[in-house]
C-alpha cells in the first residue's frame, strides 16, 4: 500500500514528508487509515539518535489512533469501520514465558516496535504513526472504546500505558501519597491516573511556572525542586514516586522524599543517571526502579479505564507540517501537555 508520511532523513535534518510503501496485507493483518498521531518524546530521542543510530528514513510515532480499512482473511477481532489504536509494539514472539504472561514489551526474543525495527517475517524497517496507514498484526491493534473521543485519546497509548502500568504494579491505590517529577506528556497522564486511581499526587517541576496546570488538573500542588528548603520539608512525604525527566540527572535529591519502603520508578531516562547514594536506600527500604510501556492488554485496560472516568490527555492539536515546531518545544521541556497530529491534512502536506 502506497502511503505517505513525515520522516527524519538523518539525526540533524528536519522532518520532511515522504512517501513510501506499506506491506502487503497477510492474513493476520489489520490495514488502518491514522486518524490522529500523538508526539512523545521518545520520537525526538529516537530521531535524534540519542538511543543509538538509526535506519533512515525513519517515521516516528507510537500513539496512533485510527479507523479499520481493510482486514487479513484470518482477522476475527475488527472489521471494515471499527475504531482501533496502535501503541508502541506491532509484534513479539506470542510464544515465550513474558508474551504468555501479557508483557509482551519484555518478549524474550524482543517484541518488534512500532518503528525503526526489523519486521519479524521480511526484515524490512517497522515506520511509525507519523503517516496516512499502517499495517499491523490484529494481536498488536487495540480496540477505542465507544465513549472515547478519538481526537483525544491518541497520547493514551503511550503517555497513558507507561504511566499506568507502573502505578498499578507498585500498588497505587486510595490514599497513596505520590509524586511525579517533570509535568509533561507523561507527567500529566501520570498525574491523571493517579488521581483516578484516588491518590494525593504532587508535581515535582524545574519551576512553578506549571502551578496553573498542576492546579486545574487537581493535584495537591507543586513542589519545585530547586527549591531546597521545600524538598528538605517534604522528606519521606511519598510512598511512590513516577520520574519522568528524558536525560541523564541526579535522583539523590528525590529519594530522600520517599517513605519507608518507597519506590522511586524511572520511566524517563533510558540510559545512565548521576551516581547514586545507596545509603538512603538502605536507610529505609526504599528502592529505584524501571518500568517500560506496558504489554497490550494492559493497554486495553488503561484505554478502557480512560473511557469508564472519562480520562483525556490534554491535546494540542497540531498540523503534521508543524512538526518541527513540536519537537523544538519538546526539546525545551515547555509542555505540559502533549502534540496530537490531526492526519487528516496529511494529503495536502
Ligand atoms: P516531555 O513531554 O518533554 O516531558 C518531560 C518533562 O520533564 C518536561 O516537561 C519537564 O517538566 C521535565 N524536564 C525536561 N528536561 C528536564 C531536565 N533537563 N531536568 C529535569 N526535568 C526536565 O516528555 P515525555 O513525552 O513526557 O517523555 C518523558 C521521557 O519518557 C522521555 O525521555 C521519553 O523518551 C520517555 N518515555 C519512556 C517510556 C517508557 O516506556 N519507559 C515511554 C514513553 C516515553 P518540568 O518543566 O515540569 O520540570
Ligand atoms: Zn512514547
Amino acid at each position: 500500500m502506497r502511503t505517505i508520511g513525515y520522516a527524519a532523513y538523518s539525526s540533524e535534518a528536519k522532518m520532511m514528508p515522504y512517501h513510501f510503501e506499506r506491506r502487503a496485507l497477510r492474513d493476520n493483518d489489520v490495514a488502518i487509515e491514522i486518524l490522529y498521531s500523538g508526539v512523545c518524546h521518545s520520537d525526538l530521542h529516537t530521531v535524534n539518535g540519542d538511543w543509538g543510530s538509526q535506519p533512515y528514513p525513519l517515521v516516528p510515532g507510537h500513539e496512533i489512533v485510527g479507523r479499520v480499512i481493510e482486514v487479513g482473511a484470518l482477522v476475527k477481532k475488527y472489521k471494515v469501520g471499527d475504531n482501533v489504536a496502535v501503541g508502541c509494539m506491532v509484534d513479539s514472539c506470542q510464544d515465550c514465558d513474558q508474551c504468555h504472561d501479557h508483557e509482551e514489551q519484555f518478549c524474550r526474543h524482543g517484541m518488534t516496535a512500532t518503528y525503526g525495527a526489523p519486521d519479524r517475517i521480511t526484515d524490512e524497517i517497522t515506520q511509525g504513526g507519523y503517516s496516512k496507514h499502517i499495517i499491523v498484526r490484529e494481536e498488536f491493534v487495540l480496540n477505542m472504546p465507544v465513549d472515547l473521543d478519538l481526537s483525544k485519546s491518541a497520547p493514551i497509548l503511550c503517555a497513558g500505558i507507561t504511566t499506568y502500568s507502573p502505578l498499578k504494579h507498585w500498588g497505587v491505590t486510595k490514599g497513596s501519597r505520590v509524586a511525579v517529577i517533570g509535568l509533561g506528556g507523561l507527567g500529566h497522564m501520570g498525574v491523571k491516573l493517579a488521581l483516578a486511581l484516588g491518590a494525593k499526587v504532587t508535581v515535582i517541576s524545574r519551576s512553578d511556572s506549571k502551578k496553573e496546570v498542576v492546579d486545574a488538573l487537581g493535584a495537591k500542588g507543586i513542589l519545585v525542586s530547586k527549591d531546597s528548603e521545600a524538598m528538605r520539608k517534604a522528606t519521606a512525604s511519598f510512598d511512590f514516586i513516577l520520574d519522568t525527566i528524558p536525560t541523564k540527572h541526579n535522583v539523590d535529591i528525590y529519594t530522600p522524599l520517599l517513605d519507608v519502603n518507597g519506590a522511586l520508578v524511572l520511566v524517563g531516562q533510558v540510559g545512565p543517571i548521576d551516581e547514586v547514594n545507596v545509603g538512603t536506600l538502605i536507610m529505609g527500604r526504599r528502592q529505584i526502579a524501571g518500568s517500560l510501556i506496558g504489554g497490550i492488554k494492559e493497554t486495553q485496560e488503561v484505554l478502557d479505564f480512560c473511557a469508564k472516568h472519562q480520562i483525556y490527555p490534554e491535546c494540542k492539536m497540531i498540523q503534521p507540517s508543524e512538526i518541527n515546531e513540536a519537537f523544538a518545544h519538546l526539546a525545551e521541556g515547555d509542555v505540559a501537555y502533549r502534540f496530537v497530529m490531526d492526519m487528516s491534512a496529511l494529503d495536502n502536506a
